[in-house]
């Protein structure tokens, strides 16, 4: 069964094997194309890899989308010190749920993209990363990693081709703080899930101290059509800097939520209303966050754009890891911003006095404000206390807390007046009558 019906507006790269029967085996993976990329790449030169993953536009799916095939170069060649491949499996980020989908779906695909950044920088040892809560896919991809040994695709002497290549999984204890990239490094040590002062960044000095890529599981499944087809072909089917495919999750107030792949650049109204199905019940749209809780909001008269990077952060928002919530006339904004906060309160490490602080008392302020027992003054201290947060924090949780709530202050603000005065949230009201 799949997660959700395929709309006929996808464009099925890194998900064309999901409904296939029996998708997380190395038989159906091999039947259609699989590890001919790596077979491909064994006879191609580092440079030659780096440079078709270059060519190809991919950026980082986890959400800072910063050029990976630049991010592999930065990997000394001449260091003694092992490298490793890590694969950041720790998807956390509110609204974002489609690493989960590619290791269930189709396991090998990431271990083969894992398998090509090893040839691209010298590395024989690889770690995928996965968050707590995802038990049941160790389990997956534990079985996928035992299919690549059996058949020669992991091992010390690779299809009879002298590379060497090991993997493992690791499991996380389950905090969103751990998808920082190098809090994931700290705690895959088997150390507390704290971020590190950077630089160095982990190209240079990551596990242990050694030269590691680090990606998302999303970046590297997208490696082995690059390989298979050409950095070229991949670029094509996006816009230009922002190569390639994206899987956006759409979920919220639609008639269709689901999981779905589109070019980059696949304008946000038509993913609404084409993709998505439209708004649920005929309402009409109030506010989008376009990329996981931690981007700013879009009003709805805002999301006619083009969903990627550089579209998305000109308009002063983030295309962040592809979690596309959608909302609805009768959302209650400041309910909304409570409910991000919640979250973020709970999850901040509690390493830095702004995050740790700043979100407990967001968290505090926004409930008495929502319980109707807020005062004018506190819409301005909302505000105040996300803007001293944000870029005053170690990691970029901080700010994660800090632009929806800036965001949704500034463009909702006759939202939160509407709560003062003892008034009651007028949005859960229009709920009851509609219940009623
Ligand atoms: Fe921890 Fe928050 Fe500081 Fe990040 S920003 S290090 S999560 S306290």
């Amino acid at each position: 069964m799949l997660y959700n019906e395929p709309s006929p507006l996808e464009v099925k790269i890194l998900t064309r094997r999901f409904g296939l029967p029996n998708s997380q085996s190395i038989d159906t993976y091999l039947a259609t194309d699989g590890y001919k990329a790596f077979e491909k790449a064994i006879g191609m030169s580092q440079d030659d890899i780096i440079n078709e993953v270059k060519a190809s536009g991919l950026r980082g799916r986890g959400g800072a989308g910063f050029p990976t095939g630049m991010k592999w170069s930065f990997v000394p060649r001449n260091s003694p010190k092992p490298k490793y491949i890590m694969v950041n499996a720790d998807e956390s980020e509110p609204g974002t749920c489609k690493d989960r989908l590619l290791m269930e779906y189709d396991p090998h695909q990431l271990i083969e993209g894992i398998l090509i950044a090893g040839l691209a920088v010298g590395s024989q040892q690889g770690y995928i990363y996965i968050r707590g809560e995802y038990r049941y896919l160790i389990e997956v991809m534990d079985r996928a990693i035992d299919e690549a040994y059996a058949r020669g695709y992991l091992g010390d002497n690779i299809l009879g081709r002298g590379v060497r290549f090991h993997l493992a999984t690791h499991s996380g204890a389950g905090a969103y703080e751990c998808g920082e990239e190098s809090a994931l490094l700290e705690s895959f040590e088997g150390k507390r899930g704290n971020p590190r002062i950077r630089p160095p960044f982990p190209a240079v000095a990551g596990a242990y101290q050694c030269p590691t890529v680090l990606n998302n599981v999303e970046t590297y499944c997208a490696i082995p059509p690059i390989i298979l087809q050409g950095g070229a072909y991949f670029a094509g089917l996006g816009t230009p800097k922002n190569g390639g495919t994206r899987l956006f999750c759409l979920s919220g107030h639609i008639n269709k939520p689901g999981v779905y792949e589109l070019p980059m650049g696949f304008n946000l109204m038509r993913m609404i209303n084409e993709v998505g199905g439209g708004m649920k019940g005929g309402k009409k749209l109030k506010a989008v966050i376009p990329g996981g809780s931690s981007c700013p909001v879009l009003k709805a008269d805002e999301c006619d754009l083009a969903m990627d990077f550089d579209t998305l952060a000109a308009a002063k928002s983030m295309l962040g890891s592809g979690g596309v919530v959608v909302m609805d006339e009768d959302t209650c904004m400041v309910k909304a911003l409570l409910r991000i906060m919640r979250f973020y309160a709970h999850e901040s490490c509690g390493w830095c006095i702004p995050c740790r602080e700043g979100t407990t008392w967001l968290r505090k302020l926004l409930t008495r404000f929502h319980e109707g027992m807020g005062q004018a003054s506190d819409i301005v201290l909302i505000g105040d206390l996300g803007k001293n947060m944000l870029g005053r924090t170690f990691c970029p949780l901080g700010d994660a807390a800090a632009l929806p709530t800036i965001s949704i202050v500034e463009k909702f603000r006759d939202e939160f007046e509407a709560h003062l005065n003892g008034e009651p949230c007028p949005y859960e009201n229009r709920s009851r009558l509609v219940a009623a």
